[in-house]
């Protein structure tokens, strides 16, 4: 569900400059000719009046077609729909895709109709033989298992039954999927699931590739008489359709935000990429999708927003020298530590202003060369500091006594002289009131 939020940027960008047809590559329906030139307005009031156009259920729809699928070419969720009606060859009278833009974009009262968080994809179910009565579906996987029972007479079953596709699917929706904003949301829309910074959600996501690994077993993909390795063996299964998209984004974005830039490691662990190669290489409908996704990312994203220009490691980098706290932390130094953990550093001050004077050091400077260079992303660093720091300053064993100035020296004004943001915990004496 995530993934909506991998789309909802580029649809607001593209509602809002009207390149609809440019962006989404797809076919607009009843609107097609008045959406790629109307302006946002204009855009809105072509969608009203077309959805009061009325189809089989008499549903305010935008089409006649049997379903809608709301969506875009680089919605990753949205991508393990269309593959499956690529493959069945499904027409597009009886699902037809449309961008949310149609109807106003993903915040539109229109699209929140069907989808009622705005996200991506949705389908609208609006043929007349409807046994469920359910007029809309808002959830990928949902969507995609829908339509393998519809079309379960056309084309491969995609095996839905199969218990490592339905493990592959499961644990790309629940772990891999929900923490896939690390790859592309900026400072301010961290924390990402669990994960307080975006190292750490990456750090997870590639461990949750390697799950996914695991599962494929020691035979890996494919199978004997297969031309293409398949997840499940020689039968495309939901896995594929489902972890595909994933794949595209993880092996395009991932190498972006790797630390050592001179060899970076490979996005997907070996089997993995072995399969990936083998169906965006050799399977005409993984191919299609993998460009679709990537001209999106590539033009849109990338060259015309330049969206990773702004986030940590994909754009933005700590190039500083190296300091003399890296000696320390290294321990190609000596200093005397009074308390570390994964996070934080803190020792005693080689020069004490004050009868108890310990640093406290994030271990990784990650861009903190000063507390002006602090973002969003670092707020999970910034409070492990404060917190150290005031731990430390109640610590009576190491010279504290009943409180303690906690300074932070920040640029050349603020007398800094160590480009590595640190922390003083000065106490053991009741200390003067002046600051400078
Ligand atoms: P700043 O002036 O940048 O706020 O503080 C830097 C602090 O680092 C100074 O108080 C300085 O005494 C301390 N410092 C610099 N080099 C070393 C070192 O090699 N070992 C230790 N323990 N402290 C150091």
């Amino acid at each position: 569900m995530r993934a909506a939020g991998v789309v909802l940027n580029l649809v607001l960008t593209v509602v809002a400059t009207g390149a609809v047809t440019t962006v989404f590559g797809f076919r607009p329906l009843l609107v097609t000719k008045r959406i790629t030139t109307t302006t946002t307005t204009q855009l809105m009031a072509v969608t009203s009046q077309s959805t009061m156009a009325t189809d089989k259920n008499n549903n305010n729809s935008i089409s006649n077609a049997d379903h809608v699928l709301f969506d875009v070419p680089v919605s990753n969720n949205g991508a393990r729909c269309r593959i499956i009606l690529y493959k069945k060859g499904i027409s597009s009278d009886r699902v037809d895709i449309v961008s949310p833009a149609a109807l106003g974009g993903l915040r539109s009262e229109e699209y929140m109709k069907f989808s009622p968080l705005g996200l991506m994809p949705c389908l609208s179910i609006q043929k007349s033989d409807n046994p469920h009565g359910i007029s809309s579906l808002a959830e990928s996987d949902t969507i995609a298992r829908y339509l393998l029972s519809e079309y379960s007479a056309e084309g491969p079953s995609f095996l839905p039954d199969h218990p490592r596709s339905n493990q592959i699917c499961r644990w790309h929706d629940v772990y891999l999927q929900s923490i896939q904003g690390c790859l592309y949301k900026p400072a301010s829309r961290l924390p990402i699931g669990d994960f307080p910074d975006r190292k750490g959600a990456i750090a997870a996501y590639r461990r949750n590739l390697e799950v996914i690994e695991g599962f494929l077993g020691e035979d890996g993909v494919g199978g004997a008489g297969s031309s293409v390795a398949y997840l499940c063996g020689e039968e495309v299964s939901l896995a594929d359709a489902t972890l595909f998209p994933s794949a595209v984004f993880a092996s395009y974005m991932l190498p972006k935000f790797d630390e050592d830039t001179t060899s970076p490691r490979p996005p997907l662990p070996p089997k993995l990429t072995r399969w990936f190669d083998d169906l965006r290489t050799n399977d005409e409908v993984f191919s299609r999708v993998y460009r679709e996704i990537m001209d999106t990312l590539v033009k849109s994203w990338e060259e015309t927003n330049h969206r990773w220009d702004g986030i940590w490691l994909a754009g933005l980098r700590d190039t500083a020298p190296a300091t003399i706290f890296d000696r320390i932390i290294s321990g190609e130094i000596p200093a005397e530590i009074v308390r570390q953990d994964e996070h934080i550093l803190a020792f005693r001050d080689i020069n004490p202003m004050a009868p108890a004077h310990i640093l406290v050091i994030p271990k990784d400077r990650n861009g903190l060369t000063a507390l002006r260079r602090a973002t969003a992303e670092h707020t999970d660093i910034l409070g492990r500091l404060l917190v150290a720091a005031g731990e430390i300053a109640s610590d009576k064993t190491l010279g504290f006594g009943d409180g303690a100035r906690i300074v932070i020296n920040d640029g050349p004004d603020g007398g800094q002289e160590v480009n590595h943001l640190h922390v003083h915990v000065l106490g053991g004496r009741k200390l003067g009131n002046t600051f400078c």
